[in-house]
């Protein structure tokens, strides 16, 4: 299969912040009655950073994500509460406003209260509307940034997000807007014409509509795209394709979200730079 995880538990991270010349008390104390929000990174329990270990051993309260990776619960103190927040796995999703009010309470209560969310907190993962209540509520708290998988999940496939030969610039944008629908906000046609490389969150429910409106503001029918599905984690599945086929592609390889979709000429240095392939048949 594919990813070494390299940490499968927290004893790893706890021996690197106790034991090595690591200096524990150069970490930010974690109040009672603060919040922090964290980003766990796409999956790969490796790839959270030491402020997150460090918040994830101090929390009272650690309230998580669907798309927090396994194996980075485990690294909770045993005595936390760990409160499930998360939109997907069938089970009842918790509403935004919900979520927001019992950080709040958490909060005014004492707690250390640490709010976990895969990758960034501030990509796509609405950490600005809960920080923007935190700081009108009075609450303290502070930003823990992590690897966003727009820019780990193509680290992991293989693919550089910016080139000097090939793009001087990138794009993020999501396929879903707040309504459910494809964001009308956004000048596809800028884009189509103004971004050597598009990375996309969010985007396969829409994909059809979306590659319409690229290929109507003239984006090349052959440009590659590549769509990695479950980055950093064991089952990552990453597939390469062109920008008129990539929805019958997807459709017909079964690709399931959580999934960033890439378009540009990047996604072609995958042939040589895709890392994880040697591992994957010679064993991790
Ligand atoms: N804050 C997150 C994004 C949350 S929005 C971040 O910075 O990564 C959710 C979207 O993120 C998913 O629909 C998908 O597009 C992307 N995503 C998150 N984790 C992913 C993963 N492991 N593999 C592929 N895409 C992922």
């Amino acid at each position: 299969m594919a990813v070494c995880l390299l940490f499968k538990d927290s004893y790893f991270i706890t021996s690197i912040m106790e034991n090595s010349s690591f200096d524990t008390n150069a970490m930010p104390k974690f109040l009672g009655g603060h919040v922090w929000l964290a980003g766990a990174g796409p999956g790969d329990p490796g790839l959270i950073t030491l402020l997150c270990a460090h918040a994830l051993q101090r929390a009272d309260v650690v309230v998580y994500d669907a798309l927090v990776g396994p194996g980075i619960m485990e690294m909770a103190r045993p005595e936390a509460e760990l409160k499930y927040a998360g939109k997907r796995g069938g089970k009842p999703s918790p509403k935004q406003p919900d979520i927001t009010l019992s950080l709040i309470e958490y909060a005014r209560e004492g707690k250390r209260v640490l709010r976990l969310k895969g990758g960034d907190p501030f990509v796509f993962g609405r950490g600005g509307e809960e920080a923007m209540r935190l700081a009108e509520a009075g609450i303290p708290f502070r930003i823990v940034p992590g690897v966003t998988a727009g820019v780990g999940g193509l680290a992991y496939a293989g693919i550089p997000l910016t080139h000097r030969d090939h793009n001087p610039a990138v794009t993020f944008l999501t396929g879903h807007g707040a309504s459910g629908k494809v964001p009308e906000n956004i000048n596809w046609r800028a884009i189509a014409e103004g971004s050597p490389v598009i990375v996309m969150y969010m985007a396969l429910k829409h994909l059809p509509n979306i590659t319409e409106k690229l290929l109507a503001a003239g984006r090349d029918p052959d440009e590659p795209v590549a769509l990695i599905s479950r980055a950093t984690l064991p089952e990552q599945t990453v597939l390469e394709t062109r920008l008129s086929r990539c929805v019958a592609d997807a459709a017909a390889a079964g690709i399931e979200p959580p999934a960033v979709v890439v378009i540009g000429s990047v996604v072609s240095f995958r042939e040589h730079l895709d890392w994880l392939k040697p591992r994957t048949e010679g064993g991790c």
